[in-house]
């Protein structure tokens, strides 16, 4: 098959117009027809010569993501079921918020992570997503928004997949979203959330950038965040810990830990004053996750009052702390539950 258009830089496609015999302007040209005026085939690119569309269009193929089906919640969060050309499917969810619209995208087909509560890990990893089909969610959510005159705002890398393990593609995602040129989202309002693959948290520290960074903690120690998450075996709490540490002092920016609250097992006091002693002297928020019921997992979720004791307990030691607002529930679009049912059916 050929390269996916949505898969090259703006560099890359002035590189591609001067191979092909034309002046680099070319390839911003395109750029805008893809990200500004969010066309849906390369005969629509006007102002390009008859045969200039034409080598786009033996040497590029334009659309992957096909809408396979789409379920929409009483709450406004749309989640989307996408067909790549090799058959396999993919999640990716928007949703609605008094600021704006943020989505949520995948970042691989299945995952190998392992975590105990996810839902995304059962079939384990089945391949990468490539740079362009993580675009192409954006691109593809932006269209629908466009008749209504509304945006997608802001972006959280939350979908299927950990970012970290699909590092360069994640990465040439995020530059496409930033650029001025194209969508133009601002760094800002997008976050990117890894299971804790430590050498890469020291790689993004140096990726010179204002995207934020939000770690899944889950345990406040050793012993029971491996309990939960078999890739602490790999990358120890105390080394994700540190890595964290540098990427603050290399950065200056605020740290996320997601902590997905699960009835008996993680959700006691203690838990949160231990996390706390660990985290406190940071510049960081904890976002809590009352855990999203999966079928094939036994785990039930915390009392309400039991969340809010816990977030007290945080709070009392000085810990910026929020319960994360649930949306899409009634579609199967809440953390964790992302999974292409469909597969099992087909
Ligand atoms: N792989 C990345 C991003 C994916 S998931 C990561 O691990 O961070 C986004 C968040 O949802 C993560 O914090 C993940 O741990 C959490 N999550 C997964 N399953 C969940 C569930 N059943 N209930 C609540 N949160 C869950």
């Amino acid at each position: 098959m050929n390269p996916f258009i949505y898969d090259l830089s703006l560099e890359e496609l002035q590189q591609w117009a001067v191979e092909n015999g034309e002046a680099a302007f070319r390839g911003g040209q395109i750029y805008e027809w893809l990200y500004v005026k969010r066309v849906n085939s390369f005969d629509e690119m006007s102002n390009l010569s008859k045969e200039l569309r034409r080598k786009l269009t033996e040497q590029f193929s334009f659309v992957t993501l096909n809408e396979i089906t789409r379920f929409e919640s009483k709450d406004g969060t749309i989640k989307f079921l996408f067909g790549l050309h090799d058959d396999h499917a993919i999640e990716t969810v928007i949703m609605k918020h008094n600021y704006g619209n943020s989505i949520c995208v995948t970042t691989q087909v299945g995952c190998r992570i392992g975590c105990t509560f996810c839902a995304s890990t059962l079939g384990g990893l089945k391949r990468n997503l490539t740079a362009g089909e993580i675009v192409a969610q954006v691109v593809q959510a932006q269209k629908m928004l466009d008749p209504k005159g509304e945006r997608v705002s802001s972006i959280v890398i939350m979908g299927s997949g950990e970012p970290f393990e699909n590092y360069d593609a994640t990465m040439k995602f995020l530059r496409t979203m930033i650029h001025e040129k194209g969508l133009n989202i601002g760094q800002r309002h997008i976050t990117v959330s890894t299971s804790g693959i430590v050498p890469n948290i020291y790689q993004f520290a140096e990726e010179n950038t204002q995207i934020n960074l939000a770690i899944s903690i889950h345990a406040p120690n050793d012993k029971l965040r491996s309990k939960l998450m078999p890739v602490n075996r790999r990358f120890p709490f105390e080394d994700v810990i540190e890595s964290l540490r540098y990427y603050q002092a290399k950065t200056g920016r605020r740290i996320t830990f997601e902590y997905a609250l699960i009835g008996g097992m993680n959700d006691q006091v203690e838990h949160a004053e231990e996390l706390a002693d660990v985290i406190k002297d940071m510049n960081c928020h904890v976002n809590l996750i009352p855990v999203n019921h999966v079928p094939e997992r036994k785990y039930v979720r915390t009392s309400r009052n039991d969340i809010f004791k816990f977030q007290r307990a945080l709070a009392d030691k000085g810990v910026n702390v929020t319960i994360r607002r649930e949306q899409g529930h009634d579609i199967a679009a809440a953390c964790g539950q992302l999974r292409a049912k469909h597969m099992e059916l087909g």
